[in-house]
């Protein structure tokens, strides 16, 4: 499977991921960029982040945008997520964002994350696309005591300083209410998360771009970026784009040999998703699964799920490291086995549908947005949340294009990865590490 730290380039030969998702739409057709264009903004990368940049670049006004995608639109992780739409994006909770940067910008940042959810159904509400909106709520469920309390401090934290209502509910109530979970010691209730069909999102956004006279190419993988003067070229093997502003897009997926500014400094990291079969009346009853809301446990090694329209159940969680093992079954097998061992009941259980996708996490576990010294602009490290933030990164990305006063605590350099080349070696450790955490509770 394509590795972004061991593949110099991104081939346009990979086929869309066979996910449940592609079952049930398929991503919008482009032609390839075959000849030499120019552009005013060209954009590297048709997943949410690109899209969004470009709708919002074109609703203030700006002509002449170009998308530039490898292979089809929303074939990195866009087209493939698990659809939740949270209300936040990184990996630190609330406390530790006030932690690092101070309690005025968290409150923006607060702000900033509500905007995110309600932009994603804002675009998708422009196109009127159904893009199979669940009841809202998305519910984080504690692993172990300890955690519950956790939860329960961080609501408190939440209502006191933020004014955001997180309903707490104790284990009896949420095996009652929601699913008959054996390994859950009580949840907390955001109301404003939501699930969605994340390739018909795609869709959508690719439709209101155009819409709005955006250009999109697909299956035209960029394999070398140069600058000439005030303007950057931006080569694919049958054309190029030359564009004064130029937008990295790529995201997990940058490929080792593209020289961007965010080259070194994300780690790519596996998740793996499995889709089962339907579940049957009885297998829902007697699980008492009677939620469409979305699921996010406490481990540091995380597990997330939701039950589909069609009553399948989605669950996912960390894969392999390298691209090498990805496929290996042995990944999706351990997540069946962690919802058999959640939802007993379902014992018989089997999987129709497995894949894997390369999230991006930056050094500091947070998203960043930013406009290098060279006049390129990029956004990515959304740590496996990035439905809602990258729809909110792509407009922000559109007003650092054009000059306007932004203010966001995200936008900053990414950091460094210290030691860029051992980076799989301290993700191992990491998982070692997770995983004692976990045990521990
Ligand atoms: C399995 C999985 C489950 C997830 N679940 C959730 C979830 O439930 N909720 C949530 O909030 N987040 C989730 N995420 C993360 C979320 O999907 C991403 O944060 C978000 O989609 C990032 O969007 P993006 O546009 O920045 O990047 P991507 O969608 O990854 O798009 C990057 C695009 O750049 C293209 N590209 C790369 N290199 C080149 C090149 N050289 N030339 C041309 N094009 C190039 C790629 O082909 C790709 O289409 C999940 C991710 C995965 C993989």
């Amino acid at each position: 499977m394509y590795d972004p730290l061991t593949n110099k380039q991104l081939n346009n030969q990979q086929g869309f991921p066979e996910s449940y998702w592609s079952s049930t739409t398929s991503p919008i057709n482009y032609a390839p960029l075959n000849s030499d264009v120019n552009a005013n903004v060209v954009i590297v990368g048709a997943g949410y982040t690109g899209l969004s940049c470009a709708i919002h670049l074109a609703q203030q006004g700006v002509t002449n945008i170009v998308v530039v995608e490898a292979n089809e639109i929303g074939w990195g992780c866009s087209g493939r997520n698990a659809g939740f739409v949270l209300p936040g994006s990184g990996r630190l909770g609330y406390k530790q964002l006030v932690d690092r940067f101070g309690l005025a910008p968290t409150h923006k940042l607060h702000d900033d994350f509500m905007s995110a959810i309600e932009l994603v159904d804002t675009l998708a509400i422009k196109t009127k696309a159904n893009i199979d909106k669940t009841e809202l709520g998305y519910l984080k469920l504690a692993h172990s005591k300890n955690w519950f309390e956790k939860l329960k401090e961080s609501a408190n934290y939440l209502h006191q300083e933020f004014n955001y209502d997180v309903e707490i509910i104790s284990k009896y109530d949420f095996c009652h209410d929601y699913v008959d979970h054996k390994n859950v010691f009580g949840a907390i209730r955001y109301n404003n998360g939501f699930g969605i069909n994340p390739l018909k999102l795609v869709n959508s956004y690719a439709e209101y771009a155009t819409s709005l006279g955006v250009t999109i190419y697909n299956q035209s993988p960029v394999n070398q970026i140069t600058k000439s003067g005030q303007q950057h070229s931006v080569n694919t093997e049958f054309g190029s784009v030359l564009a004064d502003k130029l937008v990295i897009a790529t995201n997990g997926y940058t490929p080792k040999g593209l020289n961007t500014p965010i080259k070194n400094k994300i780690l790519p990291v596996l998740t793996n998703v499995i889709v089962t079969r339907p579940l049957t009346a009885d297998e829902l009853k007697r699980s008492n699964f009677n939620t469409h809301q979305v699921m996010m446990d406490t481990r540091e090694l995380k597990y997330y799920y939701r039950l589909l329209p069609d009553n399948r159940i989605l669950f996912g969680g960390r894969g392999a490291i390298s691209g090498k093992d990805a496929t290996k079954p042995k990944y999706a097998n351990r997540l069946l086995s962690e919802l058999k061992s959640c939802f007993p009941e379902l014992s018989t259980i089997t999987i129709d549908y497995n894949w894997i996708g390369w999230i991006s996490v930056a050094f500091d576990q947070m998203p960043h947005i930013h406009k290098t010294d060279d006049d390129i602009f990029y956004a990515t490290g959304y740590c496996g949340s990035g439905v809602s933030f990258s729809a909110y990164a792509g407009k922000l990305l559109s007003e650092l294009i054009q000059e306007k006063d932004v203010d966001s605590p995200l936008i900053s350099a990414l950091p460094s990865l210290p030691f860029a080349q051992f980076r799989r070696t301290g993700q191992r450790f990491f998982y070692q590490y997770g995983r004692m955490k976990d045990w521990l509770g």
